[in-house]
């Protein structure tokens, strides 16, 4: 009776830390109703510069043509001094409508950490429904209109426009440093499948999502959630945890040298 006791234990044991090692959710943003950022959450407000229209490059997953014409340039400047352009593809409409959709856009860019957006060079946005995409070295990246409505839809466009942005302002230099690959390596497990299929492409915009939620916003997750965070990944945490804390030090320098 106490051999079987010990063997139910062991497989319960087993079971557990089987379970604690698999990814919690297949990605980040679409596959859960997790709310990781809000629309009371703080950020500077903006007011939209437009531009006219000009000759831009529209980088676009559908076909290699780079250069279209006639683009809705806009600027948004933040109230915190930041700025980002948007580039509007003519096939959205009018200068109305092309505003209309860059402003739900700006709105979730205000979300971000200051610095990322600070980083953020500029967004492009096309007509259609596919899913958005980035350039780390460009430090831009794409979003399709009607993808943008359906993400409004669903609550998860600010979370794909920090994943979004993650990729175009830390990708280059963090994602292939010693340091994050170290954490990758000592955490051995991901948070979500699409962070384990494409350790090197999306580990660290799909990781740090939950890391920026839950060391700013704790609680804010279910606790299982929070738990299965430290869990699969404390190295990397602990790295967000150290980024974070180095950008609130600049932002008091910043503030500092105001003074
Ligand atoms: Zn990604």
């Amino acid at each position: 009776m106490k051999h079987l006791a010990s063997k139910i234990f062991c497989i319960i044991a087993l079971t557990a830390a089987q379970s604690a090692a698999e990814p919690l959710f297949p990605n980040s943003v679409v596959s859960n109703d997790l709310d990781f950022i809000r629309d009371d959450d703080p950020g500077p407000g903006f007011c939209l510069q437009y531009n006219g229209t000009t000759r831009a490059e529209m980088a676009d997953k559908r076909h290699d043509t780079l250069f279209a014409d006639n683009v809705h340039l806009f600027q948004a400047n933040f109230a915190d001094t930041t700025n980002v352009e948007v580039f509007v593809h003519p096939d959205v409409g009018t200068q109305t409508d092309a505003q209309d959709i860059a402003e739900p856009v700006l709105n979730a860019v205000a979300k971000l950490p200051r610095p990322m957006r600070e980083l953020l060079s500029h967004v492009v946005i096309h007509e259609g429904n596919e899913t958005a995409f980035s350039e780390d070295k460009g430090r831009f990246f794409a979003v399709y209109s009607a993808n943008v409505r359906s993400r409004i839809s669903t609550h998860d466009l600010q979370e794909t426009i920090f994943h979004e942005s993650v990729h175009a302002t830390l990708d280059v230099p963090h994602a292939s440093s010693v340091e994050w690959k170290t954490a990758q390596a000592a955490d051995g497990a991901f948070i979500t499948e699409y962070a384990a299929d494409n350790p090197d492409g999306e580990d660290m915009a799909e990781s740090a999502l939950f890391a920026w939620t839950l060391l700013k916003h704790p609680g804010r997750l279910p606790a299982g959630v929070e738990d299965s965070v430290r869990t699969l990944m404390p190295n990397r945490l602990a790295f967000f945890e150290g980024l974070f804390l180095d950008w609130e030090n600049l932002e008091k320098v910043q503030i500092d040298a105001r003074c």
